[in-house]
């Protein structure tokens, strides 16, 4: 099956093609099929719901591929911060970028001990077989701690400060396998595929 991956983010990229990797799936991404320029994914995302952001960036690459699209909407919720960033995560602080993202996180959390810097990921992710089909939504959360410095270079985002006492390790220090089997996104996507697997039979 053809899909195309609406999203322009490199982290997300990366670790999508590795979930569909041997599978039989033909995933191709904006950037492979000269969909560029882009509108500013931000103008797909005025929303604040995950879900609401997740199918209108997947309808707008169904229309502009003429292909079956999936699209990941995702974030981190902070227990402390009542949610938040939440939906707002790759915005949250002035300029967006991941440094100060973190850094923002770490000031607001800054005095807290660890059993009150609980948070999650969550991953909503939709597919369109076609721009009017009706969506089909999975989502998925993954549990962790915001430490009080980062740790490890992989992963992205928040990866370096969130801790996963299921790997017992921040998912910046994750191999990506294990980040994948524990991780909101990598459920998300074993549920999404097993829908999709069920569908084409
Ligand atoms: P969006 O889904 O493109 O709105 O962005 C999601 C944002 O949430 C990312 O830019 C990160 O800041 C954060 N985020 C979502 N998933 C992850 C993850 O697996 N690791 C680290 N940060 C994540």
């Amino acid at each position: 099956m053809k899909l195309i991956v609406g999203t322009r983010s490199p982290g997300k990229t990366r670790e999508i093609r590795e979930l569909f990797a041997g599978l039989p799936f033909d995933v191709s991404f904006p950037a492979d099929r000269l969909l560029q320029p882009l509108p500013e994914e931000a103008d797909l995302e005025r929303s604040t719901s995950y879900v609401e952001n997740a199918v209108s960036k997947a309808r707008y690459y169904a229309a502009r591929s003429g292909l079956p699209a999936v699209s990941d909407d995702s974030g981190i919720e902070v227990d402390a911060l009542g949610g938040a960033p939440g939906p707002r995560s790759a915005r949250w602080s002035a300029t967006g970028t991941d440094a100060e993202n973190n850094t923002l996180l770490l000031e607001q959390l800054a005095g807290l001990p660890a059993d009150k810097r609980t948070a999650h990921y969550r991953c909503i992710v939709a597919f369109l077989a076609t721009p009017s089909s009706v969506p089909e939504i999975v989502e998925a959360t993954c549990d962790g701690v915001i430490l009080t410095e980062p740790r490890g270079t992989g992963g992205f985002g928040y990866d370096p400060l969130f801790y996963s006492e299921e790997l017992h390790m921040t998912f910046g220090e994750a191999p990506p396998a294990a980040k994948h089997r524990v991780s909101h996104r990598g459920r998300a996507f074993r549920a999404l595929i097993e829908v999709l697997l069920r569908r084409s039979t």
